[in-house]
C-alpha cells in the first residue's frame, strides 16, 4: 500500500505517518515527488488495513499497489528520479549522463590518458573497473584498491565523477569510499546479498540488466536496493544473450521506453558490452539516445590493442569525440542536451 500525502502536509505529518509505520514493524520509504509525497511500506507480509493511516493529519489516501514492485515504480512517483551528483553532475536530467572510460584500471598512465581524452569530449563521468568480473579465473582481475585509488586521483586531476564496480559484498565498502557511483555487473543483478548491500551504501548504485534478464527481474533487482533505503539507481541495459552471433550481446534498446513507462528510475544505455565489437558502439549510441536513453556508458582506450580487458569493443578517442559531436545532435530532437 502507498500512502499519499497532501500536496500541503507538513514535514512532522510525513514523518508522523513513517513513525505508524515503523511502530507497526515495518519499514517507511517517504518519496517525495513533485506534488506530494507518496509514502512506501515494505517489510509487511499481508496488507497493511487503510483505516489506521486515513484519518491521519497531512493523509490524502491510501492507495493499493498493483505492481510487484512497490518502490521503483510509477505509482509510487509519476516523474522521473534525476540522481544528484555534486558539481551540476546529474542523472536522469535534461542533460544526457556520458559516462566514458577503459574497462578496466590498468596503469595511472593509462587512466589519466584516457580521463584527458573523454573529458576533453565532455564525458562528465569516468568509468573503469578496479575489481573486474571475468569468465576466467586467470584473465586479469582489476588492480583492487591501487585502481581505486588511481579513480579517486582521476576525480581530483580532472573532476569526472567516477563509475566503479564492485564485485562482492566484502569489497562494497572499500568500492563505495572511493566511487562516486557503485556499478553492479550484469552476473550479479540477482546476487540478492550484494543488492541488498548496494541498498545501504551511501552511493548511488548503476544496475546493469543481467544476461537473460527480463524487465520484471531487472525492476525487482533494483527494487532490492531501494527496499533497503538507497533510492539512487541508475538502471543500465547492457544487452542480453540471443542466438545473434555477429554481436557478442543484444542490445535491448525496446527496455529504455518499457523502463520509462513502469518506473521512475533513469536508465542509461552500454553499447560497448551490448555489442562487443568497437566499429558498433557508435551506431548503438546514436539509437540509445534517439531511444530516450538518460545517458552512456562507453568504454574507451587510447590502446585498445594492448587492453587487458575488452579491447575488441574499445573505442578510441577520437571516435568517442566524434560520437559526442553526434550524441549532441540527437540530443537536441529529443529535448535532452549532452
Ligand atoms: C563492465 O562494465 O566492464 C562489465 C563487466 O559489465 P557487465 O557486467 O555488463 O558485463
Ligand atoms: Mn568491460
Amino acid at each position: 500500500m502507498l500512502i499519499m500525502m497532501k500536496s500541503n502536509a507538513t514535514p512532522d505529518e510525513i514523518q508522523a505517518v513513517c513513525r505508524k509505520i515503523e511502530a507497526m514493524g515495518f519499514r517507511a520509504h517517504p518519496i517525495p515527488g513533485a506534488m506530494r509525497t507518496a509514502i512506501g511500506i515494505t517489510g509487511n507480509k499481508g496488507p497493511v488495513e487503510a483505516a489506521a493511516f486515513e484519518e491521519l493529519p497531512g493523509v490524502a489516501e491510501c492507495v493499493p499497489v498493483s505492481k510487484p514492485y512497490k518502490l521503483v515504480g510509477r505509482e509510487v512517483k509519476d516523474e522521473p528520479t534525476v540522481i544528484e551528483l555534486g558539481d551540476g553532475v546529474r542523472v536522469g536530467g535534461p542533460e544526457l549522463a556520458i559516462i566514458a572510460g577503459p574497462c578496466a584500471v590498468e596503469s595511472r598512465e593509462q587512466a589519466f590518458a584516457i580521463a584527458a581524452a573523454v573529458k576533453a569530449s565532455g564525458a562528465r563521468l569516468f568509468r573503469g573497473g578496479a575489481f573486474k568480473p571475468r569468465t576466467s579465473p586467470y584473465s586479469f582481475q582489476g588492480l583492487g584498491e591501487d585502481g581505486l585509488k588511481i579513480l579517486s586521483d582521476v576525480r581530483s586531476e580532472f573532476g569526472l565523477k567516477i563509475v566503479t564496480e564492485a564485485v562482492d559484498n566484502e569489497t562494497v565498502s572499500l568500492v563505495e569510499a572511493y566511487a562516486d557511483v557503485i556499478q553492479i555487473g550484469a552476473r550479479n543483478m540477482q546476487n540478492f546479498s550484494l543488492l541488498r548491500r548496494a541498498g545501504k551504501a551511501g552511493k548511488p548504485i548503476l544496475l546493469k540488466r543481467g544476461l537473460s534478464a527480463t524487465l520484471d527481474e531487472f525492476l525487482m533487482a533494483a527494487e532490492y536496493i531501494l527496499s533497503e533505503g538507497n533510492y539512487d539507481v541508475i538502471l543500465c541495459e547492457r544487452g542480453v544473450r540471443t542466438f545473434a552471433d555477429h554481436t557478442r550481446n543484444t542490445l535491448d534498446l525496446s527496455v529504455v521506453p518499457a523502463v520509462h513507462r513502469l518506473s521512475h528510475l533513469p536508465i542509461v544505455v552500454d553499447p560497448s558490452h551490448g555489442t562487443g565489437r568497437r566499429e558498433k558502439v557508435a551506431p548503438l549510441s546514436r539509437a540509445a539516445v534517439a531511444a530516450g536513453a538518460d545517458g552512456l556508458i562507453i568504454e574507451v582506450h587510447h590502446h585498445p590493442d594492448e587492453a587487458l580487458s575488452d579491447g575488441y569493443q574499445s573505442i578510441l578517442p577520437v571516435q568517442f569525440d566524434e560520437l559526442m559531436k553526434e550524441i549532441r545532435q540527437i540530443a537536441a530532437v529529443v529535448g535532452r542536451t549532452a
